[in-house]
């Protein structure tokens, strides 16, 4: 019975695991298969075996009775921060459909989640550069938001939806050609492009196996910042928020044909990405950044200079046991 404790020291990936709450009394009944010991450290119960529990300790757990705002500011308000400052930054949901990563990364008008809050930071951050500077600096924040798919990118403000390419310049910088891109100025205008395409996204389906639970939603914000005398330095910092796709088997879900398929790339974009914080985290030499489609894009937003933090969201019932097991196995290999 493996006892994962943290070997201490910032890692380039921070991991802290959220357990949402029951959403009905009479599951609450039986129990949580996810108990809490302290401020990082876990353990999953087998129900069929009441002795035996699983412990596991993360960079932070964040129990059922952790709000929006408590989750924010020890987790991403920090990473703001950086992309003011022309560096790059990625905060990841992780975990089984139904087990809260939208509620994480979106929450809803009266509990905004995380990519709100970050939007409402960048803005109030920038505001306030602008108050206290000399006008030696100006700042423009602006938003893509795109899906990735059976391993192709989608913009997802764009009217004409085909897939699209990425590329890398020069100087190493990650970009997409043609990925559609909305300069904001205040919070409206982010709502006015961010609320329709998130509710096309999500309300197409909410049901297991939907497009929304098997791809990957990434919504980018970025600051210029260009000096005003000379030099004229430019600097870019990039945050990405990202709604990974349900880390859940497709495979055992009785899927066919096209589906199989697509439950198959979702499951390398995830292996991938699991490879790279593993190798980021414990210091390899190679980071497998070039094998799949969402690493690539995050090759200079994860790792080297930047600062990820990837939550791991994780439901309560016994029916998410399986996948409690499997989600937190590969969280505790990333770490
Ligand atoms: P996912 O995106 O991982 O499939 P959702 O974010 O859609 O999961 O969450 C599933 C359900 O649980 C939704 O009804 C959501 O409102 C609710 N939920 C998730 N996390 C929380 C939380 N921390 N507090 C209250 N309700 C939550
Ligand atoms: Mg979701």
């Amino acid at each position: 019975r493996p006892v994962i404790a943290r070997n201490g020291g910032p890692v380039p990936v921070r991991v802290a695991v959220r357990l949402r709450p029951f959403l009905d009394k009479d599951q609450q009944e039986k129990g949580s298969t996810v108990r809490g010991l302290g401020e990082k450290a876990l353990e999953i119960c087998n129900w069929r075996n009441e002795q035996e529990s699983l412990k596991y300790e993360f960079d932070a757990f964040y129990d059922e009775d952790t709000n929006q705002d408590k989750v924010f500011k020890s987790s991403v308000q920090n990473l703001l921060e950086h992309t003011l400052h022309g560096q790059n930054a990625s905060v990841f949901a992780y975990g089984p459909t139904g087990a809260g990563k939208t509620h994480t990364m979106v929450g809803t008008s009266e509990d905004p989640g995380v990519i709100p809050r970050s939007v409402h930071g960048v803005l109030n951050a920038v505001a306030k550069e602008r108050g206290a500077g000399d006008g030696e600096w100006t700042y423009t924040i602006g938003i893509s938001y795109l899906e990735i798919y059976q391993e192709k990118v989608y913009g997802l403000l764009e009217t004409k939806n085909h897939d699209l390419q990425i590329r890398e310049d020069r100087e190493r910088n990650i970009f997409i050609p043609g990925l559609s891109e909305k300069t904001i100025t205040d919070f409206q205008q982010f709502e006015k492009h961010f609320v329709p395409a998130s509710q096309n996204r999500t309300t197409a389906s909410t049901k297991l196996n939907s497009r929304s639970s098997r791809s990957h939603s990434i919504l980018l914000l970025k600051v210029v910042k260009t000096q005003q005398v000379q030099p004229y330095r430019q600097l870019t910092g990039k945050l990405y928020l990202i709604d990974l796709a349900g880390s859940e088997d497709n495979r055992k879900t009785g899927n066919q044909g096209i589906r199989l398929k697509e439950s198959g790339a979702i499951n390398t974009s995830l292996f991938v990405l699991g490879q790279v914080v593993d190798a980021l985290n414990s210091g390899q030499a190679r980071i497998p950044y070039r094998d799949s489609k969402l690493t690539r894009l995050l090759q200079d937003s994860v790792g080297g200079t930047s600062h990820a933090c990837m939550i791991v969201n994780l439901a309560p019932e016994e029916s998410f046991y399986t996948d409690t097991y499997t989600t937190l196995n590969f969280a505790a290999k990333s770490k």
